[in-house]
């Protein structure tokens, strides 16, 4: 048996869990080699050729879209050049002869292809041939998502429950471990507000990411045990360390089962100060989070699983259907659902984004909305009428400008006239907010708050794009610092802003989630906190043991702080006074 191995991450989703690894792979350069057996070879490589073709035939597709966009001829030519690579013989018939004769799987053999070809571009003195690297990259990255669709997923059929152990995991890897069978997982890369890691908490999975090397350092035969608490990892554990984790993991079971005594109570200071707390959703799945947690309804309904890991876009029937069932099953209480949010790290393989050098700084969000007018109408049109059977709000995300905000608002005011025209009902009086998660949408919060119904902050963009600290990188977690003064102030100036404007506001990045900075942010003054719906009882269990007037004057004293290092030490300062409170 091999010696126990302790790493230390970045714990993204609370609990603990011990068991037998399963190696798991996404990313193209980290793809799995797995055998195909003589008799299934000649499927192995239909099912190649069918991915090559399905890849052209959205770049003919994407080009004539391009093309009727005007956009000039150079853009136009990077798609021939990339269809040319499929009919390449070197790239093509070097792949289907190399899945014959190695017997591996497709996507293994065809990255190898690309990648060899790409490192010999690096000797061509031509720069402009040299730099072809990236559109072989680019095509690979087509070809193997469309294999990945008949790809054999590890994580379907699961007989015992495993631990995953991958490299990364992109966010619809992680919804496909609803199964109930992944007790945990963690992986080499990710930042600590990464998808991926809201996703996990989503479905209560215990998680580590950013380890570096977990991915190389386990194999399938190792045994793991996962702290999403404090980030440890331990690859092959000793006796004496599963008996240490497993009364652990005891403990941290009684303390989450005791915080849900708390469910029915309010979550309300000692003197009496109310706040509400609300539950982020990312998966139909999670609904009932709402009532097991005490959740004061949803406050961020993402809406971008309906978009993933699918070949076409969603209908506004199949959308109206899951957005009905979800205003049903919290109603009376609100519903604040955000249109859709793709791009930065999450995409719809129905939408053809070109890939971007810079994805959260690109067509994201609203912008991609505004982009694609069409898919953004069907939304709001089954949003609008899912409006007609409860308390819903609409929220568009990562708003930057003002114009954004009206053209979007125009759009609804057609949709509405459309719905009005074909007698279907919804409420005229929908409210309407946008995220504040850009900082030039802080600077201009007055103006922006005279549009819209209602704010809340996504503090896991503001931190990135305020401190130029990429959310899912895990070499800069340490600079991610939500109690940056600058995030703290942007944050304050939010609050007022709307507050001016006489105007709600809640915060429902992943810092909401953190009790003490959670009191932080009800004494600056924020109407409403929206966290994994898993996380409401602990928040409410600090909240009822402080005054409001302490809460405020802590959030004084945060603000007057100059340095990060002062801020940490008076929040852990107040915590443990707080902890040692009955
Ligand atoms: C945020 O940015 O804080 C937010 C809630 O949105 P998302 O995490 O989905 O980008
Ligand atoms: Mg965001």
């Amino acid at each position: 048996m091999s010696k126990s191995k302790l790493l230390k991450g970045i714990p993204v989703s609370a609990g603990i869990a011990i068991g037998p690894v399963l190696l798991y792979s996404y990313d193209m350069k980290h793809l799995q080699a797995y055998f195909v057996p003589f008799v299934d070879i000649d499927k192995e490589v239909q099912r190649f050729k069918n991915a090559v073709e399905k890849s052209k035939q959205q770049l003919k597709d994407i080009k004539k879209m391009v093309e009727a966009e005007k956009v000039g001829d150079r853009d136009v030519a990077i798609f021939d050049t990339h269809i040319l690579v499929l009919e390449d013989p070197m790239v093509i018939d070097e792949t289907i002869r190399r899945i014959c004769t190695e017997q591996k799987n497709a996507e293994y053999i065809f990255y190898d292809v690309i990648d060899k070809l790409a490192h010999s571009l690096e000797r061509v003195k031509d720069e402009h041939i040299r730099t072809r690297w990236i559109d072989l990259y680019d095509v690979a990255h087509r070809v193997i998502t469309n294999l990945k669709e008949t790809y054999h997923n590890l994580l379907e059929g699961l007989k015992q429950e495993v631990i995953v152990v991958a490299y990364d995991l992109g966010p619809s890897d992680t919804a496909h471990m609803i199964n109930g069978k992944v007790a945990a997982f963690a992986t080499d890369r990710g930042g600590p507000t990464s998808h991926t890691a809201i996703m996990a908490k989503a479905l209560e999975i215990p998680a580590v990411v950013g380890l570096d090397n977990v991915s190389i350092l386990s194999t399938n035969a190792d045994k793991i045990i996962v702290d999403g608490i404090t980030g440890v990892v331990i690859i092959n554990p000793t006796e004496q360390e599963i008996k240490e984790y497993e009364a652990r993991r005891r403990e941290f079971e009684k303390k989450k089962s005791l915080l849900l005594k708390l469910k029915d109570l309010p979550a309300q200071t000692l003197d009496g100060y109310s706040i509400e707390l609300a539950a982020n959703v990312e998966l139909p799945e999670e609904v009932h989070h709402i009532n097991i947690y005490g959740a004061d309804g949803i406050g961020l309904y993402r809406t971008e699983f309906l978009y993933l890991d699918r070949d076409s876009l969603p209908s506004e029937e199949r959308q109206f259907e899951v957005y009905k069932k979800a205003v049903l099953s919290v109603a009376p209480k609100p519903v604040v659902f955000r249109t859709v949010d793709l791009g930065g790290d999450k995409f719809a393989s129905a939408i053809p984004v070109p890939q971007e050098l810079n994805p959260f700084l690109g067509v994201r969000a609203i912008r991609l909305c505004l982009e694609y007018p069409d898919i953004f109408r069907t939304q709001l049109r089954a949003l609008l009428r899912a409006s007609a059977l409860g308390d819903v709000s609409v929220m568009f995300p990562m708003v930057s400008d003002l114009s954004e905000i009206r053209k979007a608002k125009d759009i609804i005011q057609e949709v509405k006239e459309e719905l009005r025209q074909e007698g279907k009902e919804f409420n005229p009086e929908c409210k309407i907010g946008i995220m504040i998660e850009v900082p030039s949408a802080v600077m201009t919060a007055d103006i922006l708050a005279r549009e819209v119904d209602f704010f809340s902050i996504g503090t896991n963009d503001l931190i990135q794009y305020t401190l130029a600290v990429d959310r899912i990188n895990e070499k800069v977690a340490h600079l991610y610092q939500p109690l940056h003064p600058s995030v703290i102030r942007m944050i304050k100036m939010t609050i007022e802003s709307a507050h001016r404007a006489g105007i709600w506001i809640s915060l429902c990045g992943e810092m909401a989630a953190n009790p003490i900075i959670a009191v932080i942010l009800m004494g600056m003054g924020i109407d409403k906190l929206s966290m994994a719906a898993v996380n409401i009882p602990e928040v409410k269990r600090i909240i009822r043991k402080i005054t409001f007037k302490q809460a405020q004057q802590l959030a004084e004293a945060i603000l007057q702080q100059e340095d990060i290092n002062a801020i940490k030490n008076l929040v852990e300062t107040q915590l443990s006074e707080l902890e040692n409170k009955l």
